[in-house]
């Protein structure tokens, strides 16, 4: 195996819950307190289609090297599926799962007519050239090209892929197409296709979940503090237009370590260094603490936005913000729940909280198929009323079964993807 290459898979999931499972545990309260019909429930359990593809590539030294590619489609109910597709070392079929149900649930919720997918890579990105990251990216979208389609299954980036990830999935498949397909993929870049108020619209919707679940318990955001977990896209659009709407930013932190200060942090200062300097190492923008102290900080809302299975059995009883915001996916395992309802903490689910970056990939894969291109503020001011909206309908969703907004979120969302699911009948 080449030097440049990733060798041993990391422990998968080390110590953590496995995501399928922890989905399944709400999904499970959630369709019996909806009571669901049986066959339904059998039904939306599982993905329609997984696949599992081999990816061979030619290394830059010449070696050949196979690498382990999923494509999971959770449901195509409501639409085209829809979904993100993850390069990491340790992403396996069961992460996979559980990714493509959040986004059915997601799509649901948000009012867009997508059904749920994901898909992954089991490869290390930091390890890989420019150009065999090309090379696994055309081969996985060759070997899905039957699956892959804008009135089919659309992919998106999601961990370690981005723009040029897209720009070189859309290419393959139009190639094959003959034709330029823009609409194949979101997260494009704006000169092929890409919207407006993409690279925010993920933190631009925490901002709107947040204002909203403030509102309902009645506290102005100015009289709120805010600690952000993760400062990569998510936790630091969202810390930022937090702090433009008021909120006092007092910890904010990424994988090497977080700094803390009561007074508040200065988001942009704070962005600037990261932009320069990689990471927030060294930016001594407050006292030193680490992701586990920021999680258990002082502050009113506490936005995890990095990873999965942060707020956990162990910890969840030591949390003192009032409301937490989920920007990251699965960032609460299923087993903190208990403890996170008995203190009264209200937690906006990460298929609610995190929406905002679908809702706008609906917008691009939109403006691509009009061929017309929408002004930011059109963007922002729809992705504004569809995250409201999203968020009044769980709500109300939650106070009709006096639940949690999440298990409202999952009932929402099994309501309506049910109730399609019975409209259109089951073929065969
Ligand atoms: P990103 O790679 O831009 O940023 C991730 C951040 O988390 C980085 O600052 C990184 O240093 C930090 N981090 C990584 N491991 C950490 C750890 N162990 N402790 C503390 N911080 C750590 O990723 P992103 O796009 O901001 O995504 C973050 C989360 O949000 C992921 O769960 C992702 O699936 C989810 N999400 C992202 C989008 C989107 O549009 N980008 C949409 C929906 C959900």
């Amino acid at each position: 195996m080449s030097e440049n290459t990733y060798k041993e898979p990391a422990p998968y999931h080390k110590g953590a819950e496995n995501p399928f499972e922890s989905m399944m545990i709400r999904f499970d309260k959630a369709a019996s307190m909806y009571k669901l019909d049986e066959g339904l429930y059998n039904y939306l359990k599982q993905p329609v289609k997984q696949v599992i593809i081999s990816i061979p590539v030619v290394m830059d030294n010449g070696k050949l090297e196979v690498f382990e590619g999923y494509r999971v489609i959770h449901d195509n109910i409501l639409g085209p599926s829809k979904g993100g597709i993850r390069y990491a070392p340790d992403v396996d079929l069961d992460e996979v799962k559980a990714l493509a149900s959040w986004m059915s649930w997601k799509c649901a919720i948000a009012s867009i007519p997508f059904g749920g997918a994901k898909g992954g890579v089991r490869c290390d990105p930091s390890k890989l050239s420019m150009s065999e990251l090309e090379k696994i990216t055309r081969r996985y979208t060759s070997s899905l090209l039957e699956i892959f389609g804008p009135d089919t299954d659309i992919p998106a980036p999601d961990m370690n892929t981005n723009e040029q990830v897209m720009a070189w999935i859309m290419d393959t498949y139009s190639m094959h197409e003959r034709k330029t397909v823009t609409g194949v993929v979101t997260g494009k870049p704006l000169v092929i296709g890409g919207s407006r108020g993409r690279t925010e619209a993920t933190g631009r919707g925490v901002m709107i979940a947040t204002l909203a679940a403030l509102e309902k318990k009645g506290v102005k955001p100015e009289l709120t503090t805010c600690a952000v977990q993760g400062f990569g896209n998510v936790g630091s659009i969202s810390a930022k237009l937090l702090s433009e709407k008021g909120v006092k930013i007092v910890a904010i932190s990424d994988v090497t370590g977080g700094y803390y200060n009561k007074n508040g942090i200065d988001v942009g200062k704070a962005i600037d260094y990261v932009r320069n300097n990689g990471s927030l190492k060294g930016s001594n923008i407050g006292t030193s603490i680490t992701n586990e102290e920021l999680l258990e900080c002082d502050c009113y809302i506490l936005v995890p936005a990095a990873k999965e299975d942060q707020i956990t059995e162990e910890n969840a009883s030591r949390i003192k913000a009032r409301l937490i915001v989920e920007g990251a996916n699965g960032p609460t395992a299923a087993s903190a729940d208990k403890t996170l309802e008995e203190k009264g903490i209200m937690v906006i689910p990460d298929i609610l909280a995190n929406s905002g970056g679908v809702i706008v990939s609906y917008f691009e894969w939109v403006q691509d198929r009009l061929g017309y291109f929408w002004d930011e503020p059109d963007v922002n001011n729809r992705l504004t009323r569809m995250m409201n909206e999203a968020f009044e309908n769980v709500y109300k969703t939650a106070m009709e079964y006096a639940t949690s907004l999440r298990l409202g979120a999952y009932i929402y969302a099994i309501d309506k993807v049910s109730k399609v699911l019975k409209l259109r009948g089951i073929y065969g």
